[in-house]
């Protein structure tokens, strides 16, 4: 499987921030992973035609679950895929904090992007407090269970585990706690997709930098990162680009 280093902008950048995408595109003409970043969707259609012909692809960070209609500020999967997007993150704690995102939600959106034909980044991952309790697997299993698409397959679907604690803090989980989640997401998705979930790519996320990365590509079932602080300087990037 080719594995996948998918950078979220979140809330950052504009114009001139471009200028890192044609400096990691340079640096990478030919990665030996897929490279995937996610600006906001003010820079999207510009960012794909800045990167048009080389290995970055583009995505968006939401989407909304209908095709089009009154929704005022929203953005639909089928207007991403016509600004050039190719894969869109749903389901991100922020939003699921920031929005009161459920699963059944982050549901319907991964529906509506594999109807426009963008590869969903479905995110999931436990507080600290469900940590605290024991119930990371649990809270994990029903947030696979409610919000992946029946009938996905390795070419439609890409998941990525970040505990919330791990997001912009600098704290990653032990090599162990993010082997036992990747191992627990595989068998999940066995039982949820059939023989396909062996093809699909489970990303860790959480505080992801050039220090840590090998380490945390060479956990069983990393398939790749979704990269937030350190998606945004092509150097930095480059070099988990490098690590996968
Ligand atoms: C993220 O935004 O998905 C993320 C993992 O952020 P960071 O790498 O900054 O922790």
């Amino acid at each position: 499987m080719r594995k996948l280093a998918a950078g979220n902008w979140k809330m950052n950048g504009n114009a001139a921030a471009l200028a890192e995408l044609t400096a990691l595109t340079e640096a990478h003409p030919a990665p030996a992973c897929d490279m995937l970043i996610c600006p906001p969707a003010t820079l999207i259609a510009q960012a794909a035609w800045a990167t048009k012909g080389t290995r970055l692809a583009i995505g968006g960070q939401d989407c909304h679950p209908k095709a089009s209609g009154a929704h005022t500020g929203d953005i639909s999967a089928a207007m991403l895929k016509d600004a050039c997007a190719s894969y869109v993150i749903l389901g991100h704690s922020e939003r699921r904090a920031d929005h009161g995102e459920t699963d059944e939600l982050v549901l319907a959106k991964a529906l509506a992007a594999v109807e426009a034909g963008l590869v969903p980044v479905v995110c999931l991952g436990e507080t600290e407090a469900q940590r605290d309790a024991g119930q990371t697997l649990a809270v994990i299993g029903e947030q696979l269970a409610g919000s992946v698409p029946a009938g996905s397959t390795a070419a439609t679907l890409v998941i990525a585990y970040e505990p919330v604690w791990a997001i912009g803090t600098g704290r990653t989980p032990t090599l162990d706690q993010i082997a036992e989640v990747h191992s627990f997401l595989r068998v999940s998705l066995m039982k949820q997709i059939g023989g396909e979930a062996a093809g699909v790519r489970l990303l860790y996320g959480g505080s992801v930098k050039p220090s840590n990365a090998a380490e945390i590509f060479a956990v069983g079932h990393v398939d790749g990162a979704l990269v937030g602080g350190a998606s945004l300087k092509a150097a930095d990037f480059g070099a988990i680009v490098a690590a996968l």
